[in-house]
């Protein structure tokens, strides 16, 4: 019998190791059945694996469209989410943040209102869409913090303000990047977790002082831990350091190879344990073929094969990530040695849990049958997505050699 509502999804659970089978009915997982026999080989070259969909707390644009786009019209800024979702869901990443970034309000404003129409119009959208990240505008004005943020833009923090974007969101935004050195972000931070937003420190010049008032104002994470930073600090203390050091802030890291030394992503490993998870902080040109880009933020920049993105005046500034979200899991799990499974969780369970988002993350009945499968080489640390399916169907990658057809 043919019912066009299930999909059999069959491989090797990557958290387990067993294989199974899993029947989606729909939209949501309703059978995972073993179909393992006693005495079978160990995973192979050829195994293909199973996970839930990867969940991504910070993309700014991936396949050409970005969220932050300026200079258009409210109808293009809404087509560019629906497109921005499909390309992400492509990529095997099935629940993600649009991280909107420092801007002037109105700019913000239609970043914001554009995410909620998209949503509202389009369910696809609706279901990949887990909140917003809004990264700045309250953050460090200093070079080396401050990134590839708008210097012009770089504010206090201002609830009014806020509570202008989040309304023109629709309630979406549930993490918010700041700086705690900023006057008045402790109170911001006791405002935003009162309303169930997460508080996250990042691009910040902060003192140790300032760290641990966010942290007692009920701030929970490091956003891109190492990154966003000066690029000479003393040798102590200083601001990572006492993030490092506070087990009540989990971490987000940038796992793409070029944005830390294996060694950094190590040690953060070891100190925050399972509360560090990977972000990809995908810009526009993520996803796209390796090649020369001009950018409308500044000039040339060169995609490399290996997903480095810089200047091209200056190859030793990154120009942003250039990755998804199954290629930050691959490297992870090869720079620190980190079983499959762990590196998984890191993309789908903690930052799930982190946002409070309850029926994403894991394989479960139940579940939103959001399932990525793909092949894995270890030595490589290359993890090659082979099908992506949200609610059940199929939105992804275009190479569909591997995937089991609906019956
Ligand atoms: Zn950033």
């Amino acid at each position: 019998m043919t019912d066009p509502n299930t999909t059999i999804i069959e491989g090797r659970r990557a958290d387990t190791g067993r294989r199974i089978r899993l029947v989606a009915n729909g939209g949501f997982v309703a059978l995972m059945e073993e179909t393992e026999s006693p005495g079978q080989a160990a995973a192979g070259p050829d195994e293909l694996w199973i996970a839930p969909g990867f969940v991504d707390l910070q993309i700014n644009g991936y396949g050409g469209e970005d969220i932050n786009l300026t200079g258009a019209d409210m109808h293009q800024r809404v087509e560019t989410v629906k497109r921005l979702v499909r390309a992400v869901l492509a990529s095997g990443t099935t629940s993600f943040c649009p991280t909107v970034i420092t801007a002037s309000f109105e700019q913000m404003k239609d970043c914001m209102t554009a995410v909620r129409l998209a949503c509202e119009q389009d369910e696809l959208t609706a279901s990949a869409v887990a909140g917003i990240h809004m990264e700045g505008p309250y953050i460090s004005g200093e070079n080396g913090p401050r990134g590839a943020h708008p210097a012009e833009h770089v504010r206090d923090p201002d609830w009014a303000e806020f509570s202008a974007w989040q309304e023109a969101s629709g309630d979406r935004i549930r993490l918010v990047t700041l700086a705690p050195e900023r006057p008045g972000a402790a109170e911001f931070i006791r405002k935003l977790t009162e309303a169930g937003v997460v508080a996250s420190i990042g691009h910040t010049a902060a003192d140790h002082d300032h760290i641990a008032a966010a942290v007692e104002a009920g701030a929970r994470m490091s956003t891109h831990l190492g990154n966003g930073a000066h690029p000479q600090l003393p040798r102590h203390p200083h601001y990572i350091w006492s993030q490092l050091a506070e087990d009540r802030l989990a971490a987000s890291v940038i796992c793409d190879g070029h944005h830390l030394h294996f060694s950094v992503v190590n040690v953060m490993h070891k100190v925050k344990g399972e509360t560090l998870l990977l972000v990809s902080d995908a810009v526009h040109l993520a996803g796209l073929p390796p090649g020369t880009y001009r950018t409308h933020v500044g000039g040339e920049v060169e995609l490399l094969p290996s997903g480095r993105l810089h200047m091209v005046d200056n190859p030793n500034l990154l120009a942003g990530s250039a990755v998804s979200l199954a290629d930050c899991v691959g490297r992870f799990a090869q720079m620190t040695g980190s079983p499959l499974a762990t590196a998984v969780a890191m993309a789908t369970d903690r930052p799930a849990r982190l946002l409070g988002c309850a029926g994403i993350g894991t394989l479960e009945i139940g579940q939103a049958a959001d399932v990525v499968t793909f092949r894995w080489n270890a030595e490589a640390g290359k993890l090659d997505v082979q099908a992506v399916y949200k609610r059940g169907r199929l939105v992804g990658p275009e190479r569909r050699g591997e995937i089991v057809p609906r019956t």
